[in-house]
């Protein structure tokens, strides 16, 4: 039977050390401020971002949020991150993703100054990432490797699979398990044996977006099994993209879903912010 890695734990101990430095700065007349901005109605987004403001507001911080008409046009939302970029009581600024259709991702992510993009998904913030030099880390890629200090997994020579290469999970996932010496493989949609080429892993990280995608026959026993999926059943649960029933037998530890990724990545998020601010402010 593995052992759970409970990321409700292991963030609410990142969250307190977060509300700690808050009320640090705030006696030095810091207010770290998170401006969060959606634009449209897509339910799984706004969900996200109330979550978000609410851990601002619990960890001590200020919390802007932006809540735009799916019409927004690009000229409109790039007049607010220029507005946000200028303002000195915001030291971060997310823009939840996906963006409707019409408004060009890549330019948006741009526009954010490097300094307050705390979701370090600016070109800069993902080249210092690359070469191992940053300030912000990815909130569910950096989510991840607190969860696996804080269970003392080591990394250093083991087999890591991260299945998925996206820019958020896990091109950035694969890149923190290299900086902590891990030999990692990145499997996407086109990766041949995936099967075996799973089984290999010490560590397995799953970043596809498909409801039970990893089954027990992926799975070399005593693997430690990282589940970063969120997919909506039929029924409304959420499920990972580990199918955590087969697994969790074969696995030596394995996060769930909900309770598992997800709450981490919001306590980076808190983390980030405070960086932001600190350096903003030269503490
Ligand atoms: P994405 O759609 O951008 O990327 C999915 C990746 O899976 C792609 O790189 C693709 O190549 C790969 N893939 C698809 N089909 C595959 C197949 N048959 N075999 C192997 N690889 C395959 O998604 P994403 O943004 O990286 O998110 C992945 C999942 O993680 C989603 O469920 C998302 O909701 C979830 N997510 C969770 C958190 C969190 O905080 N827990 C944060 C971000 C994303």
């Amino acid at each position: 039977m593995a052992k759970l890695i409970d990321g409700k734990v292991i963030s609410a101990a990142v969250k307190e050390e977060v509300k700690a430095e808050v009320s640090a700065l705030k006696q030095k007349g810091v207010t770290p401020g998170l401006a969060v901005i959606i634009v449209g109605e897509d339910p799984a987004s706004k969900v996200y971002v109330a979550n978000k403001e609410k851990a601002c507001e619990a960890s001590g911080m200020a919390s802007f949020k932006y809540a735009l008409p799916e019409n927004t046009s690009e000229e409109e939302l790039l007049a607010l991150i220029q507005k946000l970029n200028n303002d000195s009581c915001v030291n971060g600024i997310l823009c939840q993703l996906p963006l409707p259709r019409h408004l060009n991702e890549e330019l948006i992510i741009n526009s954010i100054v490097p300094e307050k993009d705390v979701d370090a998904f600016h070109p800069q913030n993902v080249g210092k990432i690359m070469i191992g030099n940053y300030d912000f880390l990815p909130c569910t890629p950096a989510g991840i490797m607190e969860m696996l200090k804080y269970e003392n997994i080591d990394i250093e020579g083991k087999e890591c699979v991260v299945i998925g290469r996206s820019n958020i999970v896990g091109k950035p996932m694969s890149m923190l398990l290299l900086h902590k010496n891990g030999t990692v493989t990145v499997c996407h949609s086109r990766t041949k044996n995936l099967k075996e080429v799973c089984k290999r892993a010490d560590i397995l990280v799953a970043a596809v977006g498909r409801a039970n995608f990893v089954t027990a026959d992926m799975v070399k026993p005593g693997a430690v099994v990282i589940d970063v999926g969120i997919n909506r059943l039929e029924n409304g649960k959420l499920c990972g993209d580990v199918n955590f029933a087969e697994v969790e037998p074969v696995a030596s530890y394995i996060t769930p879903v909900p309770g598992g990724v997800g709450p981490m990545t919001i306590a980076t998020l808190m983390k980030n912010t405070v960086t932001a601010a600190k350096k903003q402010n030269n503490i």
